[in-house]
């Protein structure tokens, strides 16, 4: 298999740690040249020290001004990796308007702006990869993630839409749906609902995984390496999908 990455920019945004930073490194592997944006200086520097010949980009993906800076720092950008943050856990009635509108900046707005700043390049060379980091509450609603099971929806509407629009440009748009994956996003879940439910965050992680069919949480790298396919020459027939990588949790036919 050909992945053709050598060379290549690349683009992950939120990619300092989690998922992000996984990926990151998977394309660097590959002989990628890879760009992390983030917003603590801290883990960004560590991250690219561990990446000889990546480069790092301060700002946050729900500034319009700093998605504009970081794109034109990164230079022109062949393949872009949305990622960010997870809106936070909570029951419809606990969310108030503001928070519906800060989870639609930074889950849906923060990968309509990067995407739209990058898509010139795309098109214009008729080769680029989109490759959004969403969740698998898509094909199945996790319990209580009222904000990301809602907005990631919109994402995947986008994304799908915008397939239709860039494929005869040779741009092709995915969406990876993590399932239950070892970064600190699960850690501080697991925690909230500790402290709400007053059961121990361990005894929540068993339960949890006894509900995936391959008994264990996924690792980042494991999400990573269908980021870089994706992103990739081998993936070139590959556009308007939705795929899991969960560990089986999703109980449909997604
Ligand atoms: P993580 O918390 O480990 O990492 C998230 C990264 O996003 C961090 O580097 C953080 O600094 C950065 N970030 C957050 N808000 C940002 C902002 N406004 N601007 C710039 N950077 C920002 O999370 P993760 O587990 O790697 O998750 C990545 C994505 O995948 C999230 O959207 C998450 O909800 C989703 N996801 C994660 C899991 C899981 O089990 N870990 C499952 C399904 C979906």
């Amino acid at each position: 298999m050909r992945f053709g990455l050598e060379g290549r920019s690349v683009l992950v945004m939120a990619g300092s740690q989690g998922i992000g930073l996984a990926t990151a490194r998977g394309f660097h592997a590959l002989g990628a040249r890879v760009c992390i944006a983030a917003r603590g200086a801290a883990a960004l520097d560590a991250a690219v020290s561990a990446m000889p010949g990546a480069t790092a980009i301060q700002g946050d993906v729900t500034d319009r001004g700093d998605i504009a800076r970081i794109i034109e720092t990164a230079g022109p950008v062949d393949v872009l990796v949305n990622n960010a943050g997870g809106p936070r856990a909570g029951r419809f009635e606990d969310v108030a308007d503001e928070e519906w509108t800060a989870a639609v900046e930074l889950t849906l707005m923060s990968a309509i702006r990067a995407t739209r700043a990058v898509l010139p390049h795309m098109r214009a060379q008729r080769w680029g990869r989109i490759v959004n980091i969403s969740s698998y509450g898509v094909k199945q609603p996790v319990p209580d993630l009222t904000l990301s099971n809602s907005i990631r929806m919109a994402v995947l509407g986008w994304a799908k839409t915008l397939a239709d629009q860039v494929g005869p440009d040779n741009v092709t748009v995915n969406t990876i749906c993590p399932g239950w994956t070892r970064t600190a996003r699960v850690t501080s879940l697991l925690d909230n609902q500790a402290r709400d439910s007053g059961v121990a965050a361990d005894e929540l992680a068993r339960g949890l995984v006894a509900q995936i069919p391959l008994r264990r949480l996924g690792e980042p790298e494991e999400i990573a390496n269908l980021a870089v396919f994706l992103g990739s020459e081998a993936a070139s027939y590959i556009t308007g999908t939705a795929i899991q990588v969960d560990g089986g949790i999703v109980k449909g036919y997604a």
